[in-house]
């Protein structure tokens, strides 16, 4: 057993509301370098207890050791990064228009931000969140997901170790549609930050619409590599087996789509059949595992449902598409590495998120036929091309409708220090991590600021 956490309700939500209204006024007005101090002091515990977390993450959530370790330095790196943003929450003075008056700009929190998380990223999408929310003054109520609620309290108690005040920082557990969406709803709550499926965001965008309330929501994504016929095969390769499987493709920036130029289709699916083949599937503990379990029985069924859509749809299956039987594999919700190929752009299993170990190959004829195919999805999160050829690369960059774009690189991989999201029904931009128009913006809003010093009405303003 993982651990034992509470099943919370309507009244601890109340409750959990009310101790951030009360403890707001306090926080809001702790100078902002204070609060970057505990922080500071949070990240260090966290990069003190990386090992056991990202054990925890691997026994919890399934993704092998090395990913659970990286999803806790993420976690590190947004508290130390968001640490010394308490001391650069700047805003703008300009100069006026009229003598003896002065303006300027300042970030000011929003007040109680409602937090509902994913279970893929159980301890760095938290920190996405929390760590932005509590440097602007914000303070919070948090949900995470009910598959990864461990890991959660976890990162709850290391911030209230770090000496976060009491009521700055809390913490609901329980199933989305009731618990999330009270919290979404609830008259105390000022604003709501969302990562996860598209149809719950939507959902929550309703309902946050409905009541004027702000809502910033990441959401699923469709990812796709280009390789074009230049590239470094072996590179770009490796790029589709990572982004395609690492996390057993339970990433928001799993690339479930590789678009081939026809030069070279033949030969990368050969080399990228039998890579994916040498996958190692098992338990994420143990060293030699590449591909842990998927997270749950209802992504397991739904995984498996997608392979037979493939199948009529008329893409070829050439690896994989069923449940894993090998050792103890056959006790847990392991789904084979799966490989579709003449896969066509407008098919399901190209155009829907699977979220596992599913990667649809299509065919396209030159570089402007593979940008509109992965254009073509009602998703923007994540792309990449591989290519040795510095014109294409820039086409790409200028051309491919995602939120990021990676060159010579997967799609996955992302750094704090520039915003993190997606377009389309991938979100509304960039809203997470860090740099200009990064979280730092979701989490705070503009107040502004004259003054007149001139001790006389100054007409030419009124007049003007
Ligand atoms: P999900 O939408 O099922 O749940 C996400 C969170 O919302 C959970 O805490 C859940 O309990 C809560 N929730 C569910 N229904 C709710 C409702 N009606 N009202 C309020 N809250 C509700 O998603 P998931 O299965 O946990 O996560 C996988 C999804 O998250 C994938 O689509 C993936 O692409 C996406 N994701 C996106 C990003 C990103 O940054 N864009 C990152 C990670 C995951």
């Amino acid at each position: 057993m993982v651990g034992v956490v509470v099943r919370s309700g309507r009244e601890d939500v109340d409750q959990a509301v009310k101790a951030a209204h009360r403890a707001y006024e306090l926080w809001r007005l702790t100078p902002a370098p204070r609060r970057g101090e505990i922080l500071f002091k949070a990240a260090e515990i966290l990069s003190r207890n990386k090992e056991s977390l990202g054990r925890l993450e691997t026994r919890e959530m399934g993704k092998v050791l090395s990913e659970g370790l990286g999803d806790v330095q993420e976690a590190i790196d947004m508290g130390y990064y968001m640490a010394g943003e308490g001391r650069r929450l700047s805003g703008e003075t300009v100069p006026s228009e009229l003598p003896d008056k002065d303006m300027k700009s300042l970030r000011v929190p929003v007040g109680v931000f409602g937090l509902i998380t994913p279970w893929n990223f159980p301890i760095a999408i938290p920190s996405w969140k929390v760590f932005p929310a509590l440097i602007c003054g914000n303070t919070v109520v948090l949900k995470p997901s009910s598959d990864t609620p461990v890991c959660a309290t976890k990162f709850v108690e290391i911030l209230v170790e770090a000496g976060l005040p009491k009521g700055v920082l809390n913490l609901v557990h329980g199933p989305g549609g009731e618990v999330g969406e009270y919290l979404a709803s609830h008259p105390g709550v000022d604003a709501i930050s969302f990562t996860g499926s598209f149809d719950t965001g939507k959902r929550l965008e309703g309902i946050c619409g409905a009541i004027h309330r702000m809502i910033v929501t990441e959401m699923g994504g469709k990812n796709a590599i280009i390789v074009m016929d230049d590239a470094n095969l072996d590179l770009a390769v490796e790029g589709a087996i990572w982004g395609g499987f690492g996390t057993t493709g339970q990433r928001c920036t799993a690339a479930s789509r590789v678009v081939v130029h026809r030069k070279i289709y033949q030969k990368f699916i050969e080399k990228f059949r039998k890579r994916a083949s040498r996958l190692k599937l098992g338990d994420g503990l143990q060293k030699e595992t590449d591909v842990g379990p998927v997270i749950n029985e209802t992504q397991f069924n739904k995984i498996l449902r997608y392979v037979e859509v493939g199948k009529k749809e008329g893409a070829k299956l050439i690896l994989g598409g069923k449940a894993c039987q090998k050792g103890n594999c056959a006790e847990g919700y392991f789904i084979e590495p799966t490989i579709f190929v003449n896969v066509t752009p407008e098919m399901r299993i190209a155009q829907e998120e699977i979220f596992g170990p599913v990667v649809s190959v299509i065919k396209a004829e030159n570089l402007g036929d593979a940008i509109r195919i992965v254009n073509r999805t009602p998703y923007g999160l994540s792309s990449a091309i591989y290519t040795q050829d510095v014109n294409s690369s820039a086409v790409a960059e200028r051309d491919l409708e995602t939120g990021i774009v990676y060159i010579n690189a997967s799609t996955i991989g992302a750094e704090i220090q520039l915003p993190f999201g997606g377009i389309k029904h991938s979100g509304y931009g960039r809203k997470e991590a860090g740099g200009r128009g990064g979280a730092l913006d979701t989490y705070s809003r503009w107040k502004v600021i004259y003054r007149d010093f001139s001790g006389r009405l100054q007409k030419a303003q009124i007049d003007k």
